[in-house]
């Protein structure tokens, strides 16, 4: 039973979305699926198709490294100017160049789907290799969004961090969403656009959200949402430390994911798990990423953040934390959030927004479903699926199988 409002091109749709509610709602709720007249959100000014079809009212196009950004602006109004919408997108492109060394895909085309009466960064969802784009994300944001709204937005980069790992199947999604969830805010202080500090203290906040569930037989087994961004992302922060530690902290997490993508393994691609990993290792010359994924892949296993936290000298310090300079990976910790040595890599002549002052210190944590700064959290989840309990409106949104042919994936397109 598939109540898109559409059939995808072709069967090998690849589907990522920086709205981490999903696997959480499906896992409680059995939603049937609704006929078109009750689905939300409605069709785009009467169009059902494929988003990658949908009507564009202007476009703009920039360079990065090689790379095409092409940015298509779907009819509805806007408070936001072309220009301030496009530095968002430019941050993103540019934090994430700068980690991968390149632009992961030689051309990424974002819609802009403005929102009638909302405000914020809504929703992103990205596909690889529909509509002959090697990669598509469409961003719902709302007409009345502000650029202070688009300054504290994390989905936009995560939605990038998808572009750049080969499409897997739906159990190994954690390895999708864990990058995504940890590499996001590490991309953005590469370029300069947060301080180490803030995603520190995020980390120590949200990643216990990754700890085993009861019942937990691994990353590949338990498709909770806690594992899959979390969990996910407590494997990439150990293969990052792990990778540092074995190579004298000369390599790290980066440089196994530079391997994959410089090997051609990016959204428009399906790649084994086991063949990206063994690329990624290959990169640093350990084994790094099949070791852990041998030890968490199916088995539960419970990492000791406390310990890790205190050898990497991150200290909770009030609404912050500190640094250990004294501790003995200090210098891991730091070198997880220098800018690499290849520098940072900038879209063609242009001079990036300046680091709003609102984040320059850990400030309250907030909605993530509002777009605003911040990981997922399990607050911002509980209060979007009140939120969606009461408005009563659902969209089971189920894509064609997969091309490795594991079945259905199903999403909820909660607005
Ligand atoms: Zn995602």
């Amino acid at each position: 039973m598939d109540s898109r409002p559409y059939s995808p091109s072709n069967g090998a749709v690849k589907l990522r979305r920086s709205l981490p509610l999903a696997l959480a709602l499906l896992s409680l709720l059995a939603v049937p699926a609704v006929s078109r007249a009750q689905q939300w959100p409605p069709p785009h000014h009467g169009f059902w198709g494929p988003p990658w079809r949908a009507p564009v009212a202007h476009s703009a196009t920039f360079r990065i490294d090689g790379s095409v950004i092409q940015v298509d602006f779907a009819p509805g109004p806007l408070d936001l100017s072309t220009a301030q919408v496009l530095d968002w997108v430019k941050n993103a492109a540019s934090s994430v160049a700068t980690y991968y060394g390149r632009f992961p895909v030689s051309l990424d085309r974002i819609l802009i789907v403005p929102a009638p009466g909302r405000e914020g960064v809504l929703q992103g969802t990205t596909w690889g290799d529909v509509g002959g784009n090697p990669a598509f994300t469409r961003m719902r944001i709302g007409q009345h969004t502000t650029a202070d709204d688009l300054n504290r937005d994390w989905m936009m980069t995560h939605e990038m961090v998808h572009t750049a790992f080969p499409t897997q199947q739906d159990d190994h999604h954690w390895i999708e969403e864990g990058l995504a969830t940890y590499i996001e805010p590490v991309a953005r202080v590469h370029n300069g656009l947060l301080p180490a500090r803030k995603i520190w203290w995020d980390m120590m906040r949200d990643m216990p959200q990754g700890d085993p569930p009861p019942g937990d037989k691994g990353l590949d087994l338990t498709q909770t949402w806690g594992l899959t961004y979390w969990g996910g992302a407590q494997f990439c922060l150990l293969a990052d430390v792990e990778i540092r530690e074995q190579t004298h902290n000369r390599m790290g997490l980066e440089d196994a994911l530079r391997g994959i993508v410089n090997h051609g393994g990016n959204i428009s691609q399906n790649w084994p798990l086991t063949k990206a990993l063994a690329v990624g290792d290959a990169a640093t010359g350990t084994h790094v990423l099949e070791d852990l994924y041998a030890r968490m892949g199916d088995h539960p296993v419970k990492v000791d953040l406390t310990a890790l936290w205190k050898k990497l000298g991150v200290v909770r310090e009030g609404d912050g934390v500190r640094f250990d300079r004294s501790a003995p990976e200090a210098s891991i910790r730091k070198a997880i959030t220098a800018m690499p040595a290849t520098g940072r890599i900038a879209p063609r002549g242009y001079t990036p927004a300046p680091v709003p002052a609102n984040q320059s210190s850990p400030g309250p944590h907030v909605q993530t479903v509002a777009g605003a700064g911040g990981a997922p959290s399990s607050r911002a989840k509980l209060t979007a699926m009140k939120k969606l309990l009461t408005r009563g409106a659902f969209y089971l949104a189920q894509s064609n199988s997969s091309r490795e042919g594991k079945g259905r994936k199903a999403r909820l397109t909660p607005w």
